[in-house]
């Protein structure tokens, strides 16, 4: 656990008790602080109890008494649709409200540093899509290569959970626009920007203020490396704008999995299959991604584009980046390759394509596709898909959503399964050698499952049985 610095002796009122709000709060008791909790859910508050933490009821006036700062947990709305009613008497109160993310950044580097050889280095990863499996991959990629490193943020560990900082080490943090919107610090070394879409637009009244929270990664602290996808406009915008902010040297690699970027710039783009990386006008390394089973499809080439970036900007040569791509487990439930079939087809679980936005990436990454989808259907259903069903054999259709799905399939064979097991069943049966079995339902779990992670999981045990050895 990394200790709060800057708050000891000081009242600081943690909202929210969920696993970064106890993160922060256990992390500002180790830094000295007087420690107050709040969550409006009575459970979280008795699990707070339990761990030794003071309650205070922070809707009433007295419990603000010498409160110096608020910590609010990131699922807490601070302004859109509307602010907490807690952050608001934060507010009233003249307390400043940060996040574990802020405190990460006052907290992480410390006197102890002086003695390193090497000093440690934070890299942050946001973006709409892909921010997991970047991360992840950034992380093996820098194992692989000899370096101590750290993950967490979004993905693994809260932030406040981690190891006091090494020699030398790497910590690599996912970071949601929840958690960049509201932290007062933000400096990482490299910052990492992936692509943008549309997503919880309520809590940040829309596109253009969900762009300005991830842009704060670059705006705050202004990182030595800005790694930045430009397949949208937000991306090229920003990416325009740190060169224009740092005339001395260019501190932007530009990164693509749909343009060709050859010119004098740093910049790294996928086509066909190939990584480039270009500088100074001319290719400098080429890596061949086609043979990476666990980085299917054009959107995980962006993946990888981001990290072998990410790679670069820490000094660490193209093969070794590439051999350390080829070790890449994947992460679970997000285009993960499960195994083959005695039959020799592919098994896939994409159960954390929960709308068609990820679906879509699934389906474009694959052909012949044996596909497993359904669930709690979202508005319009799977029609937004259907330039890309000529990719599909036959569905497989699961969960609530079915009748809805099976009207909108057109001509493409299907079948009713109802379920995980009666779907893979099915379909492991018609697939043959150069087939994928894909779960990509397109659609929430919560009508069969309490989550994605438990969906994918049914799917894999499924699998299981006749998966060749
Ligand atoms: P995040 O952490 O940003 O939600 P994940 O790596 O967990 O991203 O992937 C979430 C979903 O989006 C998965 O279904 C995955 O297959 C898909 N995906 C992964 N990378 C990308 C990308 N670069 N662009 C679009 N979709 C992606």
């Amino acid at each position: 656990m990394l200790p709060v610095r800057g708050y000891a002796k000081a009242k600081v009122a943690v909202l929210g008790m969920g696993r970064s709000g106890l993160a922060a709060a256990r992390a500002l008791r180790a830094g000295k602080a007087q420690v107050l909790c709040w969550d409006d859910d009575d459970k979280r508050r008795v699990e707070a109890k339990a761990q030794g933490f003071d309650l205070a009821d922070l809707s009433r006036d007295e419990s603000w008494q010498n409160v110096v700062l608020l910590v609010a947990s990131p699922g807490i709305s601070h302004l859109y649709p509307q602010p907490h009613p807690i952050i608001q008497k934060a507010w009233d109160h003249g307390v400043v409200v940060d996040n574990d993310i802020g405190l990460f950044f006052r907290s992480y580097g410390d006197e102890s540093w002086e003695r390193f050889a090497v000093a440690p280095k934070v890299i942050c990863i946001t973006g709409s899509n892909g921010k997991s499996t970047t991360t992840a991959l950034v992380s093996h990629i820098l194992r692989f290569c000899g370096k101590t490193v750290q993950m967490g943020g979004n993905i693994g560990r809260g932030v406040l959970d981690l190891d006091p900082a090494e020699d030398g080490e790497v910590v690599v943090l996912e970071l949601s626009s929840y958690q960049t919107d509201l932290a007062r610090s933000l400096a990482p070394d490299i910052a990492v920007f992936m692509n943008l879409s549309p997503d919880h637009l309520d809590r940040h009244a829309g596109m253009g203020g969900y762009f300005a929270a991830k842009r704060r990664l670059f705006s705050e602290g202004g990182p030595e490396r800005a790694i930045i996808g430009i397949d949208q406009i937000e991306g090229r915008y920003l990416a325009n704008q740190m060169r224009q902010e740092h005339p001395s040297g260019d501190p932007v690699i530009t990164i693509s999995s749909e343009r060709k970027l050859q010119g004098e710039q740093w910049s790294c783009f996928a086509r066909k299959g190939f990584l480039s990386e270009w500088r100074k006008g001319r290719q400098v390394a080429s890596v061949d991604l086609r043979g990476m089973e666990t980085l299917p499809g054009a959107h995980n080439h962006e993946n990888a584009c981001a990290a072998y970036a990410v790679a670069r900007s820490l000094g660490l040569a193209p093969s070794k980046i590439a051999d350390a791509m080829q070790t890449f487990s994947g992460l679970p439930h997000r285009c993960q390759v499960v195994g083959r079939t005695e039959t020799g087809a592919l098994v896939v679980n994409d159960s954390k394509a929960t709308n068609i936005d990820a679906a879509e990436k699934a389906l474009q990454a694959f052909e012949n596709v044996h596909w497993i989808v359904g669930g709690q259907g979202k508005e319009g259903g799977i029609a937004g898909l259907k330039p890309l069903f000529k990719r599909v054999q036959r569905a497989y259709l699961i969960g609530q959503s079915a009748a809805e799905f099976a009207t909108q399939l057109g001509d493409t064979p299907y079948e009713i399964s109802q379920t995980i097991p009666s779907a893979v069943k099915a379909a492991i049966a018609a697939a043959g050698k150069d087939d994928v079995v894909l779960l990509a339902p397109a659609a929430a779990s919560f009508d069969q499952y309490p989550n994605f992670e438990l969906r994918g999981d049914a799917f894999v045990e499924a699998v299981s049985p006749y998966l060749a050895k």
